[in-house]
C-alpha cells in the first residue's frame, strides 16, 4: 500500500491522521516552508499540522485577513481577492 507523503516532512503518512493543506493559510504556510507551490490537495501529517496549529497561535491571527476573515467558511467562495 501507497501512504500519501506529507509536504512539509516529506515522510509517508502511515499513521495518526492526515490533513489537507486547503486553500487557507496552510496553503501560504507551506509555500514558504517549502519555498514553492502547494497543492491544495497535498497532504501534511498529524505532527507537521500541530507545528501549522502553533504557528497560527503563535501569530494570533496576525495573517488571517491575508487569506479570509473566515478560512473555514470562505474556502468555496475564496476567489484570490484582496481585500
Ligand atoms: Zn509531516
Amino acid at each position: 500500500m501507497v501512504y500519501p507523503v506529507c509536504i512539509g516532512c516529506s515522510s509517508g503518512i502511515r499513521y495518526g491522521q492526515k490533513f489537507k493543506v486547503g486553500d487557507g493559510l496552510g496553503k501560504l504556510f507551506w509555500s514558504v516552508r517549502r519555498l514553492s507551490r502547494v497543492n491544495s490537495n497535498d497532504f501534511i501529517c498529524q505532527q507537521c499540522q500541530l507545528m501549522f496549529v502553533r504557528w497560527t497561535k503563535e501569530t494570533n491571527g496576525e495573517f488571517k485577513n491575508f487569506i479570509t476573515n473566515d478560512i473555514e467558511k470562505d474556502e468555496a467562495g475564496f476567489n484570490g481577492e484582496v481585500r
